[in-house]
């Protein structure tokens, strides 16, 4: 039976179990590291980010239910630390060991019609949506959403993936076919355009007990539809920042989430919020909490798993994150002797178009305590 983790915290020593092995679940695990936890890495190759740095690893498809089984039982706790693990994963997991966030938030975090229902559930506000089952839904959609509207896959989309512009002009069943949109991905989700004036995100902590505790918000800037830069803080008035910061709580808690709850907004011309889409771990906008926070994402993130008090989440100084895509990480010679920039790379052999190989952190002046 899973333990009664909202009373006893998981202490150092213990193991906590990570399900990807991305860079993501690499600075999971040595922010887990510092604290005195092992970690347990179930991935696709001992290549990837997290297994090179991490205590122990499983090498295996999540579809395999003994694998699954040994990795859960050498464990004390799991997370994930992408959204897509298969929700048949989780929920055996869930059933041997605490798993935090838990199978029911994955579940929505996984589907883009969900989380948007959510929020409006929640008298969050989105871009105005329509479902769509295929070329001819996707058809009355556009009359009823106008132009210009994006189509997006409802499950699987990420860094633009699966997602089509659409314009007066747009033919709907081409746009159907190139978006890849079918009975694999759940169908797809029309979007009306946002003109936003910028993107923003706020990661927030959560601990079982209720705690909360909740990163500043952040600017992101994209391009190629990748996260490329984020500005620490975000340039906006602070009526908005409370307003970013109210709705990441509000579906935070409405969610029940324990652990990091990312959110994704766009911030109109009238500075307004609008939710675009949230992931329950830790971000790559938040990198920048390891060099410029008193406590990084990561280390957070730990600390409500394993039922720890959460960490200060302010900042030490301003800050710009600069990931290092595709060949872009060829700079780094550069940035390593700039004494103001953290250079992180993630171990990455092969360089690819579009991969995200490092990042920078360039920190501004220290502020004054
Ligand atoms: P997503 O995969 O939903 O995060 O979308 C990737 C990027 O596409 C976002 O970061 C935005 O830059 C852009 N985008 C997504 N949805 C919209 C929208 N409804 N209106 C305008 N831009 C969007």
């Amino acid at each position: 039976m899973p333990s009664d983790d909202t009373k006893t915290p998981i202490a150092p020593g213990a193991t906590i179990g990570i399900l990807g092995g991305g860079q993501l679940g690499r600075m999971t695990a040595l922010a887990a590291a510092n604290l005195g936890y092992r970690c347990h890495i179930f991935c696709q190759s001992t290549d990837e980010p997290a297994a090179q740095i991490a205590d122990r690893v499983t090498i295996a498809d999540f579809a395999d239910a003994g694998a699954l089984d040994a990795f859960t039982v050498d464990i004390d706790v799991a997370t994930a630390e992408f959204e897509n693990v298969p929700m048949a994963a989780l929920e055996r997991i869930a059933r041997q060991t605490p798993i935090h966030p838990s199978p029911s938030v994955q579940a929505i975090a996984q589907n883009r019609l969900l989380e948007k229902r959510f929020a409006n559930k929640l008298g969050i506000a989105t871009a105005p949506f329509r479902a769509v089952s295929d070329a001819k839904a996707l058809s009355s959609a556009i009359v009823e959403i106008g132009t210009p509207a994006i189509l997006k896959t409802v499950r699987f989309g990420y860094d633009g993936k699966g997602q089509v512009n659409i314009d007066a002009g747009t033919d709907s069943s081409q746009a159907w076919i190139n978006s890849g949109a079918g009975p694999d991905t759940c169908g797809g989700v029309l979007e009306g355009f946002v003109d936003f004036q910028l993107e923003i995100s706020v990661i927030v902590a959560r601990a079982s007990n209720g705690e909360i505790a909740a990163f500043v918000p952040v600017e992101n800037r994209h391009r190629n539809h990748i996260l490329n830069e984020t500005i620490i803080p975000a340039a906006i008035p602070e009526t908005t920042a409370t307003a970013a910061h109210d709705v990441a709580i509000r579906l935070c808690e409405g969610l029940g989430v324990v652990g990091l709850l990312t959110v994704e907004m766009f911030v109109t011309a009238d500075e307004s919020v609008l939710v675009n889409e949230i992931a329950p771990r830790p971000h790559n906008s938040g990198h920048w909490s390891i060099d410029a926070g008193r406590t990084s994402q990561y280390e957070q993130l730990v600390r409500a798993i394993c039922g720890l008090p959460l960490g200060d989440p302010t900042r030490r100084c301003d800050a710009v994150m600069k990931n290092l895509i595709g060949n872009e990480v060829e700079s780094w010679r550069d940035e390593i002797s700039d004494p103001r920039a953290c250079l992180h790379l993630y171990g990455k052999t092969e360089i690819r178009p579009g991969r995200k190989m490092g990042h920078v952190t360039r920190l501004g002046a220290p502020f004054n305590d």
